[in-house]
């Protein structure tokens, strides 16, 4: 069955979820300091509670209906 019961019956449950980029440690030019230079941006997403189905990049309405 490729989709929960559940979700299949009453929509999917999502929650937020936010992935932290990875931080690349780089030595500066004056090579004294290590600057942290983010690899990626933070990824931003939704995922069911029950199916953990998951969802880039949702919308605002998206985003608003779960606060609500
Ligand atoms: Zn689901």
């Amino acid at each position: 069955m490729p989709t929960n019961f559940f979700c299949r019956l009453l929509g999917h449950t999502w929650i937020h979820r936010t992935e932290d980029p990875k931080v690349a440690w780089n030595a500066g030019k004056d090579m004294l300091q290590l600057h942290a230079t983010p690899a990626g941006e933070i990824r931003f997403y939704l995922e069911c509670h029950r199916c953990k189905d998951t969802k880039e990049n949702p919308t605002s309405e998206e985003i608003k209906a779960i606060n609500n």
